[in-house]
């Protein structure tokens, strides 16, 4: 038997598919779709089998496959389609779209994948044995088993194993190996709220309609995740699987707690916070169809279900459902979409701020609209306060106005509980030399370091380099550096001295690092353990927290400067996001937002939850500077290390496509804000069209010439999350 193979040539995103003989021994187990190592030049590759023949088509001696990865399928017909069609879509190789698909514990390093647990059972071989013919601890253990049937080694701990390796020998017992999982989790208990009519009206329209895309609107603490609980269940009646899509699980281990609640054993979850093996085993109960909802971040949506009732994708407009690097560049919603169309299924976007894009295919008719406006009981949304720090800062020191200080006092007071946001993390955002104007860049990318007080280092948030920070200035040698902007760890130092009895827990990427720190600081938050819970764009999602009743914004303006056509609508989303979180229970909230731009449309909108008054003053900037969702835009980025030779090419290419596109406008070639990231260099040449079919052609010509050249890498983004 011949086995067609796909295996990737490292690096180029080509792929090509090689023959190989397979040797008898492996012949009932080489299927389509499993994975097999195999020979390529002097090292050993993973490959998918994708065709199986009787004979060659080469003249060539054909190699061997060496071996077959897992026992299992682990690519079905219907994902082999999906990763062609991702292939065309994103212009990735498709071994990097199949790969994608696989969770990061089978991705086999020299062929090595993570073990499958076992647990040890014994029983009797035959029924009928007597336990007359035995005596002492071998009649007592013939006597369990005989009760019992199928035993666990561990029930068994004070027998001995020589005991039971000698009733093995003489064929009295049976060792039986079982698999077990990693992850558990009880039958679930069925928790279940009596919905709203408004919740009602929701999930009644999305299961007696035909298959289509919904865009569920509703303002934070409406009960969505109650209306994607009763639809799921429905299908879940009808026997149907359902995915559900969170913008990055361990960042809302209480939505998984509620679907856990509810639905016990049934669900799987897959996120960044579970250990290899963890992940590993949850995939096969998915692929063995023993748990019927998925929910995870952006890659669940490749989950090997059969027969999908309902893909759910929360907070929509989070830009965590797009794969920037590496490819393929997918985006989790088109993914989702598609799958839909094959399973004959219906897709719910939820959100309390949509995304433009989104909200602008409600307006085409592409999507229908559904909305739960009001919060769950009539309860009010947060009252927002703008604070203009302009006029606050020359009243008071530090970073914090007098009015978040005594809004602060006054829970602290009445024993509720605070949310801070600083989307900054470390203790300032750069050093600068007062003398020389000197400041730190990081080695190996054009990029400011961080001071970190608790390491007492510098450090680079794209490449993780680090240094001590030094006495004197490396330029001027004066000893006048000096610490400036802010972050997360030193208002945390000023928030201490301002309320020295409270008790403060910082949650950002420098403390959430350890497995199951995130979860734990929750636990702990939500029991009160805490007073005031400060972080990064951690702590807007999601979370859930009775007592919480006064939300503030340190600077709403970090995520604003971000030079990204995108960042007044991140603002707006962020800021509607963490003010959500404020007065969810009886007691009403409020929210005191500190900004340099206080009439800022991102920010004055949030003042009266204004989604539709935002999304109407940004569909008219976009559409005048031609951005999305008037236009598609796509990033043909071109890397390497020698700058000078980059640019050459650069420019080449563009003219390239400026011959070969009439309908597109192309700029550039441009540096972003990351122009050299670990020794590599940048240029962004970004296309804005209407018709993304005119462009594969030019694509794939450019990508075929240089896909031997080793100076240069050419990377394609459709619809770029961010353009840096
Ligand atoms: P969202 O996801 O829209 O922010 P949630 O689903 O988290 O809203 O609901 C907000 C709060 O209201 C939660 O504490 C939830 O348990 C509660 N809730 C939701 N639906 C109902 C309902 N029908 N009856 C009572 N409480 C509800
Ligand atoms: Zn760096």
């Amino acid at each position: 038997m011949v086995a067609g193979v796909l295996v990737e040539i490292t690096n180029k995103n080509v792929d090509r598919i090689f023959e190989y003989n397979v040797p008898s021994t492996l012949e009932e187990n080489v299927k389509i779709g499993v994975r097999v190592l195999v020979p390529f030049g002097k090292m050993m590759l993973e490959g998918f089998v994708c065709t199986l023949s009787d004979k060659k088509e080469t003249d060539k001696e054909l190699k061997e496959v060496d071996s077959i990865i897992d026992t299992d399928i682990v690519l079905n017909d219907e994902l082999l389609n999906l990763g062609k069609w991702m292939q065309k879509e994103t212009v990735a190789s498709l071994m990097s779209c199949y790969q994608v698909m696989l969770p990061k514990a089978l991705k086999a390093k020299n062929g090595s994948v993570v073990s499958i647990r076992y647990d040890t059972y014994y029983k009797l071989k035959n029924d009928s044995i007597m336990s007359e013919q035995f005596s002492g601890k071998q009649k007592e253990i013939v006597l369990l088993l005989k009760e019992k049937g199928l035993v666990l080694r561990k029930e068994l701990f004070d027998i001995s194993s020589s005991s039971l390796n000698t009733l093995l020998k003489h064929g009295v017992l049976e060792k039986i190996e079982k698999e077990h999982y990693r992850v558990s989790y009880e039958s679930g208990k069925i928790e279940k709220k009596e919905l709203t009519t408004m919740q009602k009206e929701a999930v009644d329209a999305v299961i007696n309609s035909s298959p289509k895309t919904f865009l569920l609107h509703g303002v934070t603490g409406s009960g969505k995740t109650e209306v994607y609980m009763e639809i799921i269940d429905y299908y879940l009646k009808l026997g149907k699987k359902s995915i559900v899509l969170v913008p990055e699980i361990s960042l809302t281990p209480q939505m998984v707690d509620r679907f856990r609640r509810r639905f016990g054993d049934k669900i799987a979850a897959l996120h960044s916070a579970l250990s290899d093996g963890e992940k590993y085993d949850e995939w096969r109960r998915i692929c063995r169809g023993e748990a019927s909802i998925v929910i995870g971040a952006r890659s669940a949506i490749f989950a090997p279900l059969d027969d999908i009732g309902i893909i759910i994708i929360d907070e929509e407009h989070s830009d965590s459902y797009k794969q920037s690097d590496p490819s393929p560049r997918y985006h989790a919603r088109d993914v989702a979409i598609y799958r839909a169309k094959t399973h004959n299924c219906s897709v719910v976007l939820g959100s309390a701020t949509p995304s433009l894009e989104s909200m602008a295919r409600v307006q085409k008719r592409v999507y229908e609209y559904l909305s739960l406006p009001e919060r769950i009981n009539g309860k009010s949304l947060p009252e927002v306060t703008i604070i203009d720090m302009n006029n606050a800062m020359k009243k008071s020191r530090g970073h914090f106005s007098n009015e978040l200080i005594s809004a602060i006092d006054d829970r602290l007071q009445k024993k509720e509980q605070v949310i801070l946001l600083l989307n900054r993390r470390g203790y300032s955002s750069f050093v600068m030399c007062k003398n020389c104007g000197y400041t730190f860049k990081c080695p190996n990318c054009d990029i400011t370091l961080t001071y970190h007080k608790t390491s007492n280092t510098l450090r680079c948030h794209y490449c993780g380099y680090g240094d001590k920070e030094p006495s004197i200035c490396p330029s001027c040698g004066e000893k006048s550096l000096n610490n400036l902007g802010v972050g997360t760890e030193k208002i945390e130092e000023e928030l201490q001295k301002l309320f020295p009895s409270s008790k403060i827990l910082r949650m950002d990427y420098d403390t959430t690092s350890r497995k199951g720190m995130h979860e734990e600081m929750i636990s702990k938050f939500k029991n009160h353990e805490y007073d005031i819970l400060l972080g990064t764009q951690m702590v807007a999602k999601g979370l859930d927290f009775s007592l919480v009743t006064l939300v503030g914004v340190i600077n709403a303006d970090t995520s604003l400067n971000i030079p990204d056509f995108r960042s007044s609508e991140n603002t707006f989303s962020l800021l509607s996001q963490v003010a959500g979180r404020s007065g969810r229970a009886e007691k009403i909230g409020s929210v005191v937002i500190q900004t340099y731009n206080p009439d800022h449309y991102s920010i004055s909108y949030v003042k009266n939850h204004n989604y539709f008054g935002f999304y109407k003053r940004e569909m008219e900037i976009r559409k005048q500077l031609k951005y999305p969702p008037y236009y598609y835009l796509c990033n043909l980025r071109v890397c390497g290390k020698n700058q000078e030779y980059l640019l050459g090419e650069a420019l080449k290419i563009k003219r390239s496509l400026e011959r070969n596109l009439d309908s597109v406008m192309i700029l550039g070639p441009s540096v972003g804000n990351t122009f050299k990231i670990n020794n590599t260099y940048h240029y962004n040449i970004i296309l804005k069209y209407k018709n993304k079919d005119v462009l594969y052609d030019i694509f794939e010509k450019i990508i075929e010439h240089y896909k031997t050249n080793i100076k240069i890498k050419i990377d394609i983004d459709f619809n770029p999350s961010q353009i840096l």
